[in-house]
């Protein structure tokens, strides 16, 4: 029987880290040594339960979405990984056998979907160990590090935003990026990596260095500038024709459909849950834009790694890393990623 300390959150501003008797493995079931875990700003806002998307109603339940660890056991019908192999999971967790999993649609549209590390059914990876179906499991390259392994779900966001749901960037395209959080900075790494031209949106300093860092052509401070103006200068008066949403800020939301070029492709991947934004619908008519939200991005996590894998030479993906802590000390980085929003890009635990 193995013991591990596993973090649970129940109720905001409650968070406690105990031992705990690790179950028997079922037969389809991975256990995995955790190595690193982020710290998400969803996680932040549930622990300030400022967020619904964690489940308090059937709390306690174990954070962490974001995860990479080394396989120690598998259970008899697992054939997929083995003992030693790195791996992560998946957030956005699909039954495989309602009406929409059926119907091929995303996981997020699953009607009994769970997500890792927002619910007691389905724990994420704040603890020593984890323990989950093999369905959910992906392997990574043996030469990355944890730290990448645990930007996996992070990156696939931004990724996603891009080339998922029949997306698509390449060296013709103009990108207009709100926010260079660690989502926006991960689309930004996928379109400089696919050749776009990119326009990064950011008032903060610390994010405007990461985004020139990482190699936005452009980068537009929204507060001291005029946005629509610049974008427009910057495309010899035609416009972004591909928008990213990943600030969840609301005039960043209303600006999409000034600065967006006729037929541009917008997607929405910034939270921005429980708010109802003005926007001149108009323009999206006029501009015939095609919008695209972004919800679960499960069945894309292999394609991410591979992706991630073949820029990693060119990208130092680690960069986006701007904390670490021990696990010991959970609670201390927890409150700094909720006191310092604007100084974190992404903290990150290690085991
Ligand atoms: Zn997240
Ligand atoms: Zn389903």
């Amino acid at each position: 029987m193995i013991k591990a300390k596993i973090a649970f959150l129940n109720k905001p501003y409650d968070l406690i880290v105990k031992e705990v008797e690790l179950p028997d493995l079922k037969p389809d079931q991975v256990l995995v040594k955790l190595k690193a875990a982020g710290i998400c700003g969803s996680d932040v806002e549930c622990f300030e339960g400022k967020s619904g998307e964690g489940r308090y109603d059937i709390a306690p339940y174990t954070p962490g979405h974001e995860w990479a660890g080394e396989v120690i056991e598998v259970g008899n019908d697992v054939n997929i990984v083995k003992p030693g192999d790195k791996v992560t999971g998946d957030c956005v967790l699909h039954c495989g056998y309602c009406r929409n999993c059926k119907n091929g649609l995303m996981p997020s549209a699953c009607l009994n979907m769970r997500e890792a590390g927002f619910r007691s059914d389905s724990p994420g990876g704040w603890g020593e160990y984890l323990i989950m179906d093999h369905f959910y499991i992906h392997k990574l390259p043996d030469n990355w590090t944890y730290e990448e392994g645990a930007l996996v779900e992070p990156f696939s966001v931004g990724y996603f935003g891009l080339w998922g749901n029949n997306g698509y960037v390449d060296a013709s395209d103009n990108v207009v990026i709100f926010g260079a959080g660690p989502i926006g900075l991960c689309a930004l790494i996928t379109a400089k990596a696919s050749r776009a031209k990119v326009v990064q949106v950011e008032p903060l300093r610390n994010r405007k260095e990461i985004a020139k860092k990482f190699g936005a052509d452009y980068i537009i401070d929204p507060v001291k500038e005029d946005v629509e103006k610049r974008v427009m200068e910057i495309t010899d008066g035609i416009g972004g024709n591909v928008v990213i949403e990943a600030s969840g800020n609301d005039s960043a939301i209303a600006s999409i459909f000034d600065v967006a070029a006729h037929s541009a492709r917008v997607r929405l991947i910034g939270h921005s849950i429980g708010r109802k934004v003005p926007v001149e619908i108009g323009k999206t008519i006029w501009k015939t834009l095609l919008i695209t939200g972004s919800g679960g991005v499960r069945s894309f996590l292999p394609r991410t790694i591979t992706f991630m894998d073949r820029i990693r030479g060119e990208f130092k993906l680690t960069d986006l890393i701007s904390h670490r802590y021990p696990f010991e000390k959970l609670h201390e980085g927890l409150k700094k990623a909720v006191e310092d929003k604007a100084g974190t890009i992404k903290a990150m635990l290690l085991f």
